[in-house]
């Protein structure tokens, strides 16, 4: 039988576009659909653009610390649609990338909403096309609670394009976005609220740092409420918006956000006309090869819920893109000790295992800590503290993970991935020279 496309990838995302261009590269006939924006949520409405308001929002420290290093430069203003327009104007020029990638590769980009018609045929702009391969690349959306109110707040998708700052803002959730954007919102000079309906945030992440972290946010003004969920919303007459609490207090505010997790992206998908079946969270069910149960449709990033990260999804889609097109250099993706950032101020860094996760896998462990103020806030008012851990397996001697909350943490513990991947020991830091004065000889002087 013969078919329009080789390969047809639906999302052009960080996950479908890493797998179209690798295939393309390949010499196999490969098309792409996009419905909204090329380089999708990463690009459009998540790393990138998160991580420029971030760099915006420590502008605020910067300024301040640099008059204990005898520059002055009048009173700092900040101006919110000078930070947006210009983060727009950087990621327009991103699409435009993205375009030229997958373009100079020879894909096929079509430009509208994808549609399965059968399990070798696509649907976009009223055109059909069929593909030995289809892949499903469509990320995922959003979600918030069902509670009287909700129309009154945004998401993360809206943060990115508000037109104004407000003065207040509410942030509700405790993953990864909730504590970025209280830090962003705090940063920027918003009176900044964290609405948490456990005891702490960022579950999963080693408990001694997010108790640091809870500390330092603290230290910097977010109001963290644990333990609470908000039961409504009520837009008052002056345009401010009252919070309920189910712990009996109220919030007034000038914005809520809900950072309360996202869904799978599958709407008006077809496929319904296919055997492709979700798993009992809702996500694409896979096999190890990201193989659906339709046999010629394959899934991956974040539209199968394993891990929701950029770098994951572009390792999946090269690990596809190999095995179909060039099996000769397939590796399947190792998903031990992935290492991963939070980009809250101050940031976490983090790889392998936790305290409790290497306790709970029956490892004797011996845990090294350490806190102290950097080189770089000494001359400050600053009272941040940078804390790191190593959690080593005392009778192996091999570090298990790595944790950190403080500068650039993202970028130190990139390096700490690889020598846990090549299973380094204790003595191996102990043995690693130093880089002095850095944060990061921390890590090879903790005894
Ligand atoms: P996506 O990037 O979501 O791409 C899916 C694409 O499919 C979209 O462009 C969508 O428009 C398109 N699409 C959907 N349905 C259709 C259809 N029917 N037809 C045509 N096109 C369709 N990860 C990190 O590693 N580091 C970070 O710092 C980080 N920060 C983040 C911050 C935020 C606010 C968010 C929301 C996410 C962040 N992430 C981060 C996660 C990261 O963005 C995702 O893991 C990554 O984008 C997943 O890639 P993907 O290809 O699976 O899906
Ligand atoms: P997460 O799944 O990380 O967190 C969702 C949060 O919402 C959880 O803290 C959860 O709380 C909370 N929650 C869920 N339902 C409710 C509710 N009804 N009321 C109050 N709180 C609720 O999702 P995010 O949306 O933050 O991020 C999605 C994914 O995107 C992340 O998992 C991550 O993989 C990726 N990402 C990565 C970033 C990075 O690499 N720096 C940055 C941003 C996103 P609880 O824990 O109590 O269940």
């Amino acid at each position: 039988m013969s078919f329009d496309f080789d390969l047809f990838v639906i999302g052009a995302g960080s996950g479908g576009v890493r797998t179209a261009r690798f295939a393309a590269g390949f010499g196999a006939r490969v098309a792409v659909a996009e419905s909204r924006y090329l380089g999708g949520t990463c690009v459009n409405v998540g790393c990138v653009p998160k991580k420029m308001l971030v760099y915006g929002a420590h502008y605020s420290e910067d300024l301040e610390q640099a008059q204990a290093y005898g520059w002055s430069a009048g009173e700092p203003a900040f101006d919110w649609p000078t930070l947006i327009t210009h983060k727009n104007a950087a990621i327009t020029r991103l699409n435009e990338v993205y375009r030229d990638l997958l373009t100079q590769c020879g894909v096929k980009l079509f430009e509208g909403h994808a549609r399965l018609v059968d399990p070798h045929t696509v649907e976009i702009n009223g055109e059909r096309f069929s593909a030995e391969h289809l892949l499903l690349a469509t990320g995922t959306w959003p979600t918030v609670p069902d509670i009287p109110g909700k129309e009154h707040a945004i998401t993360s998708n809206e943060a990115f394009f508000l037109e104004a700052l407000p003065r207040r803002a509410a942030v509700i959730g405790a993953g990864y976005i909730a504590v970025e954007f209280a830090s962003i919102f705090n940063g920027l000079g918003v009176l900044t609220s964290e609405i948490c309906r456990r005891d702490l945030f960022l579950r999963g992440f080693d408990r001694g740092i997010r108790e640091h972290l809870r500390e330092e946010l603290t230290k910097k003004g977010v109001d963290l409420r644990f333990k609470t969920q908000v039961t409504r919303i009520d837009k008052q007459a002056d345009g401010s918006l009252a919070l309920t609490l189910d712990d009996g207090s109220t919030l007034e505010t000038d914005l809520v956000m809900f950072a309360t997790g996202r869904v799978p992206k599958l709407d008006d998908l077809g496929l319904e006309n296919t055997r492709v079946e979700l798993d009992e969270r809702g996500f694409i069910r896979v096999d190890e090869h990201y193989v659906t149960t339709e046999p010629s449709i394959l899934a991956l990033g974040d539209v199968i819920g394993r891990v929701q990260l950029t770098p994951v999804a572009t390792a999946e889609g090269m690990a596809v893109a190999r095995r179909l097109f060039k099996p000769e250099q397939y590796r399947p993706v190792d998903y031990r000790r992935i290492p991963t950032a939070v980009f809250s101020l101050p940031s976490i860094g983090t790889v392998g295992l936790t305290e409790d996760e290497a306790l709970l896998d029956g490892h004797n462990i011996t845990v090294y800590e350490s806190r102290f103020g950097t080189l770089k806030l000494a001359l400050t008012d600053s009272n941040e503290k940078t804390m790191m851990r190593l959690i080593v397996d005392a009778d192996t001697d091999e570090v298990l993970g790595v944790h950190m909350v403080g500068a650039d943490a993202g970028e130190i513990i990139q390096g700490m991935a690889i020598a846990l991947k090549a299973g380094a020991t204790k003595r191996m830091f102990d043995d690693t020279i130093g880089i002095h004065p850095t944060s990061a000889e921390e890590f090879v002087t903790m005894r």
